[in-house]
């Protein structure tokens, strides 16, 4: 039986978008609804036609359209608040008739309207306006959110009427989402301010009639068959068929709930005569299915036959074919119900016909589970199955096409989910690029800062070995300044001892020949002055000083620059001559003695004449074929210049050379020149120095000892 499908159009129980018709019809059908706020006690001439339309719009809608048309160019030059409800009316009436793309475009001038005109009531009213035609539109999410705007500004804007119509439509909104403790609440103070709009009683039948349709809902049964009566008490004294109709309906919907289909019948049958009266004859088709319906539910097989017929018929003057269809169906059922299978077949096969063409599937699949129910009942088992069959195909089909949508859904989900994680991939990679970049600059400083560095540490480095190289050079100055002063002696400018000593350390003294076939000799002068002390004693120390840089100077003038001149000690001087002919050696110490004993020094007033004794050798000496080390040799020297000290002074005694050798030892000639000479082992020569102011003696003195003459 199809009793839920028959109660669809139009009076419904449970679905969104009747109910919210519901509210709006029972509003619309109020002789003074809406427009009769506060601040216009007594509506003009037009205000009452447009309230008049509001009953139409609900059941007749095609008669409201044509009307409001007609007086559209008036109501839109018309004051603000009667232009307003005018657009509302309009929007609504298309949404009546279906037109929800100009139900739309209409709710959306009223709210722009308000928005221009800052007038809060007409701007909820927009919003209100346009919750009812998306509701329609079954865009339900949408509806409830301007249901809540709308409420919310409805509270502020100062218009009971408003705020209750608001309220009712946030409480129904609240219960679509299933709320129904705050739907409860909304109702309920939707109730207690309609109790306090005064004379007009709509909005409180609107607010009871919703009240009851909730506790319905909420299967409160009792409470609802209570709201229903108050809402019956209400809708009467309002006497209008419109508000009479609708508490009718609800009547109907909660008999049927608590399964009084004898009541339900009786709500519809007045129902049916309201209907009639009002003229609504999509209603009434409506009306005559539920009767059908309920008449099925009863078994009361030929009325339900007569009252689908009857359904039939207005809903074809309705030009419904939904309700047509639907009519169908319920003679089918009710021509099985008397065996007339064949009729009951063919006249089943006409309402699925309509719904295999709108291609509504799961109304279809529905149909066939109850056509193979009635086929089963009557005993035509093959029609049952082959129902069966067309049942399970559509089953499949809408299986298929409902995991196709959530495979689409998975799908889009999936995309969805990858795009994210592509989108927070790419962040990321974007964090990390912009993290890469930031430590190649900070790279990129360290390294500048870094060559920065180096580039000072190399200028410092340079400059630091620059001073370095100078002070080397300097210091090897000094150091060479210091090994000068070292081994020269600092009031002569003669080499020291210890210079000679390292000289004579590393020298080696070969003989050799001169060009002209001469002996080519080395040869020492040891210089003791004469008489020294007497000049310190006499003229005074610098005195002394003196003569000793004269003597100096005059050993300079008369050697070589090869030749080595050494302080060799206080008043002594030592000269070594590297290169000279063996026979040329007397002669130098014949220049010696000259030389200084030729230099008197000027000293004060004084010039003061000194001499020096000599003595000297070839070097080296080789006595008995041995070379004597350059200290014995010294040592030889050293006692010669004593015997020229002894004999006399201001002369020089040479040792020319050896005899007899094997006779004697180095050590006694050592002991004693003197002696050694005497006896024969020595050959000594002597060169006398000149008076200081002679001219130097012509020849040299050869002495020869004893044995040697
Ligand atoms: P002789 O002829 O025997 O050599 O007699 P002399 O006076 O030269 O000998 P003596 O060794 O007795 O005296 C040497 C003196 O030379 C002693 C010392 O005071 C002096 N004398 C040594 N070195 C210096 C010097 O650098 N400057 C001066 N003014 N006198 C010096
Ligand atoms: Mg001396
Ligand atoms: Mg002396």
């Amino acid at each position: 039986m199809r009793h839920s499908r028959t109660q669809v159009p139009g009076f419904p129980v449970s679905t969104f978008t009747k109910r919210l018709h519901q509210l709006v019809g029972a509003c619309l059908l109020a002789s003074v609804c809406t427009l009769a706020p506060a601040q216009a006690p007594s509506p003009s001439p037009l205000d009452q036609d447009i309230a008049q339309i509001r009953e139409q719009v609900r059941f007749v809608p095609e008669q409201a359209l044509v009307q409001l048309q007609q007086m559209e160019p008036q109501a839109r030059s018309a004051p603000a608040q009667t232009r307003a409800e005018f657009l509302s009316q309009l929007a609504l009436t298309h949404r009546s008739l279906g037109k929800f793309d100009s139900a739309l475009a209409l709710a959306d001038e009223l709210h722009a309207y308000g928005l221009a005109q800052d007038n809060k009531i007409i701007i909820a009213k927009g919003l209100l306006t346009k919750a009812y035609v998306r509701s329609a539109m079954n865009e339900r999410q949408l509806s409830h959110e301007l249901a809540f705007e709308a409420e919310k500004l409805a509270n502020t804007a100062g218009d009971l009427v408003l705020r209750v119509q608001a309220t009712i439509t946030a409480g129904q909104s609240y219960a679509e989402q299933g709320n129904y403790p705050v739907a409860l609440n909304r109702l309920q103070s939707a109730v207690d301010l309609a109790h306090q709009v005064g004379s007009d009683k709509v909005p409180l039948a609107s607010a009871l009639n919703a009240l009851t349709l909730l506790y319905t809902q909420m299967r409160e049964y009792d409470k609802a068959w209570e709201a229903l009566a108050e809402t019956f008490e209400v809708s009467e004294a309002l006497n209008s068929p419109g508000r009479m109709s609708i508490a009718n309906n609800t009547e109907y919907g909660l008999a049927i709930d608590t399964r009084q289909y004898k009541r339900a019948m009786r709500a519809l049958l007045n129902n049916l005569e309201l209907t009639r009266k009002i003229g609504a004859k999509r209603m009434i088709a409506t009306t005559l299915v539920n009767l059908s319906d309920i008449n099925l539910k009863l078994h009361e097989f030929t009325t339900a036959l007569r009252f689908a017929n009857e359904a039939a018929a207005a809903a074809r003057e309705a030009r419904d074919d939904s309700i047509e269809a639907t009519s169908r169906i319920n003679a089918g059922q009710a021509y099985m119900g008397t065996g007339k299978v064949a009729e009951g077949k063919k006249s089943f096969a006409l309402g699925m016909a309509y719904f295999e063409k709108t291609g509504d599937k799961p109304e279809l699949q529905a149909l066939l589970t109850e056509y193979g129910q009635a086929l089963e009942r009557v005993g035509d088992f093959q029609g049952a199955v082959e129902a069966y069959h067309r049942e399970r195909a559509i089953s499949n089909e809408l299986f298929e096409a409902q995991r196709k949508k959530a495979m689409w859904e998975l799908q889009e989900k999936y995309d969805t989910e990858k795009k994210k994680r592509q989108i927070e991939s790419l962040s990321h990679e974007n964090d990390v690029k912009s993290a890469e970049l930031t430590a190649r600059r900070l790279q990129q400083r360290i390294w500048w800062l870094l060559a920065v560095v180096f580039a000072l540490a190399a200028v410092i480095v340079g400059l630091l070995y620059r001073k370095v190289r100078q002070a080397n050079a300097q210091l090897e100055v000094k150091n060479l300044e210091l090994k000068a002063q070292s081994s020269l002696d600092p009031l002569t400018s003669l080499y020291n001892r210890r210079h000679f000593q390292e000289y004579m350390r590393t020298h080696n003294q070969v003989e050799r020949r001169g060009a002209n076939g001469e002996d080519i000799v080395g040869a020492l002068f040891l210089m003791d002055v004469d008489h020294f002390k007497h000049v310190n004693d006499t003229y005074g120390h610098a005195a002394g000083d003196a003569v000793l840089k004269m003597i100096a100077e005059s050993l300079r003038v008369a050697l070589r620059e090869t030749d080595m001149i050494v302080r060799w000690g206080g008043e002594e001087f030592l000269a070594f001559l590297p290169a000279i002919p063996r026979n040329g050696v007397d002669e130098i110490a014949r220049r010696i003695l000259h030389s200084i004993s030729s230099q008197p020094v000027p000293f004060q007033d004084h010039m003061i004449h000194v001499n020096v004794s000599v003595g000297f050798a070839p070097f080296p000496l080789a006595p008995g074929g041995t070379p004597l080390p350059w200290e014995r040799a010294v040592n030889l020297v050293d006692m010669a210049l004593y015997l020229a000290k002894a004999h006399g002074r201001n002369r020089a005694y040479g040792v020319r050379g050896f005899e007899n050798f094997e006779q004697t030892s180095m050590e006694a000639i050592e002991q004693n020149l003197e002696q050694a000479w005497r006896a024969g082992f020595v050959d000594l020569t002597l060169v006398l120095g000149g008076a200081p102011d002679e001219p130097p003696p012509s020849n040299v003195v050869p002495l020869k000892s004893k044995s040697g003459n």
